[in-house]
This record gives structure tokens, C-alpha cells and sequence, in this order.
């Protein structure tokens, strides 16, 4: 059998509702796949119990089906996965490329949050450190469909990073990218505040012999204030009421075609009628919020 040509996801994190920017996310990377009869997954990214807000999950889960959005197979949670994290933690760790890391974060200030690579030799014990990935001296490079080049050096621009907090929980560079191979994850489409994660997880790619995904990422939102939207910002949680308008004004954000009233009779029709429109070519690099709402 051929593996499906096309298959994307939506991998929210439920530390927080979904918002307008979330929408351009889900919306784009839907599109996409269903322009191609690609196949649609969705992904719970709940690595963070502590950061999780209760409720959070199903609200997700009602505001996508509400606004039309249709999925392939279960849903997956992260948090079933632990031991899939554990091994791949250990596998790195006996073979020496990865290390444990004691800095406390008053010792990582100062260093414009690229890892100094104080532990890197320290041979410290495993159990009540963070677990760091050691980074190769090179640049790592993709073309992105949305962004254009985009190019990063690892070693100096980023350092060793975290792939197992010192709390326990595994970090999200690794589990995207082992639950991206895992699930035959053939495009990402995602938010481009996700851009700088992407030669991280190139990287982990690599070193895992995993297959690159292609990569889409849409614009970030911008507020007035400059401010992206996003969790930090608190934006409101998307009102279950307004899926048309809300899919029209996230249709506009991303350059598409706009459909007449006539043209749908519910959010799925929508979404119908516009993955038969779908241009990925027009959509915009980025976007203040009052362009998303007025263009
Ligand atoms: N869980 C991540 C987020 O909500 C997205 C991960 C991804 O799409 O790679 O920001
Ligand atoms: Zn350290």
C-alpha cells in the first residue's frame, strides 16, 4: 500500500481556548489538506499539565466541531505518549547526545536565552536535571511555503536545548517531531511564531532519520499594540455563534477567495467551498489585526 500523499494535522495546546489566531491556524492547515483530498488530524498537545486550563480540551474539541471542522481517526493525546518520550530521552542520552543540566535560571540570565553550554562535560546524574540535546555547529535551512528561506545556526543562535524539563514533563521540540513521524505527518501548517521551533526539529529530524514534513507557516497576528495574539495576550476565546463570520473574516486574513451567502448553508459547507477555492499562494507573510478584520 502507498502511504496517503497528504496528511496534516491541527495540534493545539490547551493551555488556553482558541482565539482568532489559532482559527487562522486550524483553517489554513484544513484547507490544505482537504484542497488535495489529504487526510486531517488533530493532536492534543498536553504535555503541561500545570499550565493546562481546566476545561480547556473539550472547549477545543466543541469550538472545532461547531465551526465545521472534521478530523481523521482519534484524537490524539500527548499525554498517552510518555513512554514513546521516555525511550526516545534515554535512546539520546546512552549515546551521549544528550546531558543532564543543573543551571539554575539565574545562572542562564544574561545570555539572551541561548544555552552557554555550561553543563556540557559536567557529567552531572540524570534525576532532578533538565535533559539538554547538544546541537551541532551548522546552520539548518528550509524553504518555507508561506515564509520564504528561513535559516538558522544552532549552535549560536540557539545552544543545546530542552528536551526534558528538570520537573519531569518532555519538551514540545520533542514530541512534535516524533508524534509528526509517528502519525505520517506529510505538512505542517502552523502558526509562524512555530518558524524558529523549525530548524530545531530539522535537526531532530535528521538525527533521528525521520522524513522532513513540508512546511507552511501562516502569518502571525499582529495587535495594534504589537502584541501577537496569542496566549500571552489573553484574546478572547473564539464565541461559538459566529462560525461563518469568523470563518469569513479568517478566509480574508489568509488572501482566499470569499464566498456569497448562496454559497453555504452551514460552517462544514463552508469550509466545503473553500477548500475547492484553497491558494496557498495568497496568503500573506504577516498581518496587523486591523488588516485581518478590514481588508
Ligand atoms: N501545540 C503548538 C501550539 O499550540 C503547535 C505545535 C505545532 O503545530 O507544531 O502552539
Ligand atoms: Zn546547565
Amino acid at each position: 500500500m502507498t502511504p496517503p500523499a497528504y496528511t496534516g494535522r491541527f495540534a493545539p495546546t490547551p493551555s488556553g481556548y482558541l482565539h482568532f489566531g489559532s482559527l487562522v491556524a486550524a483553517l489554513a492547515s484544513y484547507l490544505d489538506a482537504r484542497a488535495v483530498n489529504g487526510r486531517w488530524l488533530l493532536r492534543m498537545e498536553d504535555l503541561d499539565p500545570p499550565r493546562e486550563v481546566a476545561g480547556a480540551q473539550a472547549g477545543i474539541l466543541s469550538t472545532l466541531e461547531s465551526y465545521g471542522f472534521e478530523w481523521d481517526g482519534e484524537l490524539v493525546r500527548q499525554s498517552t505518549r510518555h513512554a514513546e518520550y521516555a525511550a526516545l530521552v534515554e535512546r539520546l542520552l546512552n549515546q551521549g547526545l544528550a546531558y543532564a543540566c543543573t543551571c539554575s535560571r539565574k545562572q542562564l540570565e544574561g545570555h539572551q536565552g541561548i544555552y552557554p553550554g555550561t553543563c556540557r562535560n559536567a557529567g552531572h546524574g540524570f534525576s532532578d536535571a533538565a535533559i539538554r540535546l547538544r546541537v551541532p555547529e551548522l546552520v539548518y535551512r528550509f524553504t518555507d511555503r508561506v515564509q520564504g528561506e528561513y535559516q538558522q545556526h544552532l549552535g549560536r543562535e540557539v545552544g543545546d536545548f530542552v528536551i526534558r524539563r528538570r520537573d519531569g514533563l518532555y519538551a514540545y521540540q520533542l514530541a512534535v517531531v516524533l508524534d509528526d513521524a509517528w502519525q505520517g505527518v506529510t505538512d505542517v501548517v502552523r502558526g509562524a511564531d512555530l518558524l524558529d521551533s523549525t530548524p530545531r526539529q530539522l535537526y531532530l529530524q535528521e538525527l533521528l532519520g525521520l522524513p522532513q514534513p513540508r512546511y507552511l507557516h501562516v502569518p502571525l497576528i499582529i495587535q495594534p499594540d504589537g502584541h501577537k495574539l496569542g496566549k500571552s495576550y489573553r484574546s478572547p476565546p473564539l464565541p461559538v455563534d459566529q462560525a461563518t463570520p469568523l470563518l469569513i473574516r479568517a478566509l480574508r486574513a489568509l488572501g482566499q477567495a470569499l464566498p456569497h451567502a448562496a454559497d453555504y448553508a452551514s460552517p462544514g459547507e463552508l469550509l466545503r467551498w473553500a477548500s475547492q477555492q484553497w491558494d496557498a499562494t495568497r496568503i500573506p507573510r504577516c498581518l496587523t489585526l486591523a488588516e485581518a478584520q478590514l481588508r
